[in-house]
């Protein structure tokens, strides 16, 4: 471990930067990071920010809290080098979703940072302390061994807030101040954990992600007195038909450009979709429950309400449906996509038995769906990382069904390339999916390791 400060060497250390060794660095901060209770709301994440700021102030790097809440700063730190030249900017958030000490291991609970069995675990383990961590530490190592970019300048930016939104965090710090923050290349959360498909194994880069398409569905009837059943007309049973039809299927899949390259990198045909989600659910299940969102238009019905008293028939009943779709389409692909799942009188329901009820559609939410190119120089250098770190692996594009930070960087600056990835190696896509947000989340210690490594690498490969 390098964690000695070395304060006579000088730039263009290439050759000891490349040997710096951030992993327990990482971990130790991790520990540390768990610790400070981010849960957002309310956040609270200052203390947690100073910490972050001091380590890589005391590394070399040039610190600053920006933040619209005394209690909520962003961290913004700069490390720059001699020659002009891209900025790569490392982005994470520190906040956390809430956790139940009751349903966690009593051993470790959420803010506990334990090392044990192999693992770090707290909340925020994988969602994203992690990620925060080793690329803090992977920076900070690099700095203090003298390294400095030959070209361009390393960005680590730690916002706030993201659990909710970003009002706080990304949206607020790219809206008022871009200088600051603006960069070239960004890595965020959003993919990186290997899973194995057809005996090969794949680490997905998240290239894009879902907008959001919500909207209400409307039935109107008449009220009426709730001991006399015929007497009015009962809205919320106009719903049923509605309801089943919802869980009856999804929209036909539309490919745009990621998921085709993601089909045709796992060695599928991009176009059998059909075919291919059933090869990856007979392969197992959990991986055709993660990637088809990608292929299309997706549908989740989560809210109703009707009558507001228990003995008034319902004039009105009103369903929220939270509706998801990838970047490329927009709300004509979406009405579409309601017309053919919900429409009784559209060709793909045939077999619909209640031609006459009506429904009214109103959206609630449109805001589509953000990309960055799948090829380019980031992308090449990830690649080509994964491919010497794990020989026989590769990388795979993604659409993250989701969204995260990335949105609000693609969205101001927009020439910037910005990818999900924090690759493991050891805790796979299976395990690791089901701890995020839920208990005993965990990080394998030798993926932070392997993270830190890549976050110190990439930084020497984009900026010399
Ligand atoms: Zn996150």
């Amino acid at each position: 471990m390098s964690d000695g400060v070395s304060g006579s060497a000088s730039s263009g250390g290439t050759m000891s930067a490349a040997n710096v060794e951030p992993a327990g660095e990482a971990q130790r901060l991790l520990g540390e990071l768990i610790r400070f209770d981010t849960v957002n709301p309310p956040g609270a994440e200052r203390a947690a920010q100073e910490h972050l700021a001091a380590h890589l102030t005391a590394a070399g790097f040039a610190c600053e809290l920006l933040g619209a809440e005394p209690d909520r700063p962003n961290l913004v730190a700069r490390l720059r080098g001699d020659r002009e030249g891209p900025t790569l900017c490392y982005l994470g958030h520190v906040d956390t979703v809430l956790a139940d000490p009751a349903e966690w291991n009593s051993a470790h609970g959420p803010w506990s940072g334990d090392v044990a069995e192999g693992y770090v675990w707290g909340r925020g383990a994988l969602d994203m302390k992690s990620q925060v961590a080793a690329e803090t530490a992977a920076a900070a190592a690099l700095a203090r061994s003298g390294w400095r970019p030959a070209r361009g300048e390393l960005l680590i930016v730690a916002v706030v807030d993201e659990e909710t939104g970003g009002a706080l965090g990304a949206e607020w710090i790219t809206r008022e101040h871009p200088e600051a923050v603006r960069c070239d290349m960004l890595v965020n959360e959003g993919a990186g954990c290997v899973f194995e498909y057809a005996g090969a194994r794949r680490y997905g880069v998240c290239c894009a992600e879902k907008g959001v398409f919500r909207f209400t569905v409307t039935t109107d009837g008449v009220a009426g007195h709730a001991s006399m059943p015929s007497m009015g007309e009962n809205a919320l049973l106009k719903m049923a038909p509605l309801l089943a039809r919802l869980g009856a299927r999804q929209p036909s899949y539309e490919l745009t450009a990621e998921p085709r390259a993601f089909l045709a990198a796992i060695g599928e045909d991009p176009d059998d979709p059909a075919g291919s989600i059933a090869r990856l659910r007979a392969a197992d299940e959990r991986l055709a429950t993660m990637f088809e969102p990608m292929l299309g238009v997706t549908f989740a019905p989560t809210r109703i309400s009707a009558s507001e008293k228990i003995n008034v028939i319902p004039s009105r009943a009103v369903l929220k449906v939270d509706c998801r779709a990838p970047p490329g389409l927009g709300e004509e692909q979406v009405r579409r996509a309601i017309a053919e799942v919900l429409d009784p009188t559209h060709p793909s329901n045939h077999s619909a038995t209640h031609p006459e009820e009506g429904f009214r559609i109103e959206f609630t939410e449109r805001v589509v769906g953000n990309r960055s190119p799948m090829a380019s120089p980031l992308m090449d250098a990830i690649s080509e990382w994964i491919s010497e770190r794990d020989p026989g692996a590769r990388t795979v594009p993604t659409i993250l069904p989701g969204f995260t930070d990335s949105r609000h960087f693609r969205a101001a600056f927009p020439d910037c390339v910005a990818y999900g990835f924090f690759p493991q190696r050891h805790q796979s896509l299976l395990q690791t999916a089901p701890l995020i947000h839920g208990a005993n989340e965990r990080i394998d210690v030798r993926d932070l390791a392997f993270a830190a490594e890549f976050y110190r690498d990439l930084a020497l490969r984009i900026l010399g």
